[in-house]
């Protein structure tokens, strides 16, 4: 059976680029690599100025607990080595890398050979394999739950459920076969009986394709998902594919659950295969603006500017810029930004495609409750919020809050409120960093 989550949303699916093939972009002149693409601990480059790198050079890695090797996207040299501001708009350092346009491949590589689950999570670990659907969790770490916590299903998300974005829609018409090998082999390493692969029910050929495959897969049933947003948040998703809730602030561990994406499995099955890591990755290139939107594979480390370009430009001056979709996405301040391990889209959008009315003020038509899949009551985090009142905030348990931006999206009052609940959750982490070194200091 499948389940309906509480509120969402139905915005337009603007999904122009679902029909265009994915095509190669050629190696941009210079990359910029920053040294954290991951949650966890950020890299140190293992290179230096002046060193000549290949395809699949490690050039940053780290010995902290919960990490992610980093490899360099081009063949080339070394130009520099300085904190840079990331797409996120924290300072990072970087590597940037004067490409050759050789695109010579390191050494070594070749199917990878792992006997044990500990060398296949070790593998998958070097791979630099990041969840691809956006998040940016190490997959060697999600593999790998507390002991009292063991997984009993694989849930693939292929949800995609923000408007514009195509990209793991294209790997499911382009790698149909690489996805359900992906899946077997992680079914495989983690020793879980069976996968559910959910899909919107705006995918119907993908639905059909996969399922058309599935004689071979029998461990593997493919479902199909209403169309709503955010039907691929990974709690919704648990929710619709097994009926399980995970709790506030656990992992879906916590119900016996690993989630991974459309295009992460993919990637697991080819890097077994080639040995090759992730430098490369698919993006939906897409908004009204763009001369001519599409699927594009893209070295990691290339700039924002490099792929509009190779877009052939602007048709018309873009109002916004976001990494990702248009709801959960991160407006770009900066051109030269770049395409990081997680970036699954880069729109332009219009004047039409946004929201310019000014904020007003709330006039309490509860419309944000009624759309919350987190069951929260935005309305009073935000008043919370707008007052500094951060830990009254944190009682209304704006720290549940997924970002999804539905509640922003129909609000009448165009209240800022995703934006403030970003804030609000980044104050709480300040004021619960200053609470623990005050403890140590009197310690
Ligand atoms: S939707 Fe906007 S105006 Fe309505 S209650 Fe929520 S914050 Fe207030
Ligand atoms: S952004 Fe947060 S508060 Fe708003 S609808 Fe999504 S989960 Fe609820």
């Amino acid at each position: 059976m499948i389940n309906h989550f509480k509120g969402g949303i139905h915005p337009p699916e603007s999904k122009l680029t679902a029909g265009l093939p994915t095509i190669d972009m050629p190696v941009p002149k210079q990359v910029v690599i920053p040294m954290s693409q991951h949650i966890g601990a950020p890299c140190e480059p293992v290179v230096k100025k002046g060193d000549h790198v290949k395809v699949g050079t490690l050039i940053g890695d780290s010995s902290a607990r919960v990490t992610c090797p980093i490899y360099s996207s081009v063949s080339g040299t070394v130009k520099a080595i300085q904190p840079i501001l990331t797409a996120a708009g924290t300072e990072m350092t970087s590597i940037v890398i004067e490409t050759d346009g050789e695109q010579t491949l390191e050494e070594g590589f070749g199917p990878v050979e792992a006997e044990t689950k500990e060398e296949k999570l070790e593998a998958i670990k070097r791979s630099g394999l990041v969840g691809l659907g956006g998040a940016g969790f190490p997959t060697w770490f999600k593999l790998t739950p507390p002991p009292n916590e063991p997984f009993d299903i694989l849930l693939i998300n292929g949800a995609e459920c923000e408007p514009y974005i195509t990209s793991d829609y294209r790997e499911m018409k382009e790698n149909p076969r690489m996805i359900m090998e992906g899946i077997m082999r992680v079914l495989d390493i983690t020793g879980i009986e069976k996968a559910l692969i959910g899909i919107e029910d705006n995918k119907r050929d993908a639905i059909e394709d996969l399922i058309a495959l599935d004689p071979a897969y029998d461990r593997i049933k493919v479902i199909s998902l209403k169309t709503r947003y955010p039907q691929g948040a990974e709690k919704q998703l648990i929710y619709a594919l097994t009926g399980r809730k995970v709790p506030p602030g656990k992992l879906p561990s916590s119900v016996g659950c690993l989630v991974l994406s459309i295009s992460t499995v993919s990637f697991i099955e080819s890097y077994f295969r080639t040995g090759i890591p992730l430098v490369k990755r698919r993006i939906t290139v897409s908004g009204g603006a763009v001369a001519n939107p599409g699927n594009i594979r893209v070295c990691i480390g290339t700039s924002l500017q490099d792929v509009f370009d190779f877009c052939g430009g602007f048709k018309e001056e873009p109002r916004k810029i976001i990494m990702g979709g248009p709801m959960m996405g991160v407006a770009q301040f900066s051109m030269q930004n770049s395409i990081l391990k997680q970036t699954n889209a880069l729109l332009a959008l219009t004047e039409d495609e946004i929201n310019t009315q000014k904020e007003s003020p709330c006039i309490r038509c509860g419309r944000c409750v009624n759309a919350c899949p987190m069951n929260l009551l935005p309305l009073q985090m935000n008043a919370l919020i707008v007052k500094g009142r951060f830990e009254a905030a944190e009682k209304y348990h704006v720290r549940d809050c997924i970002e999804c931006g539905c509640c922003s999206y129909v609000c009448p009052a165009s209240r800022h409120l995703v934006q403030s609940f970003r804030y609000g959750k980044a104050e709480l982490a300040l004021i619960a960093k200053a609470k623990q070194a005050a403890a140590k200091g009197g310690a």
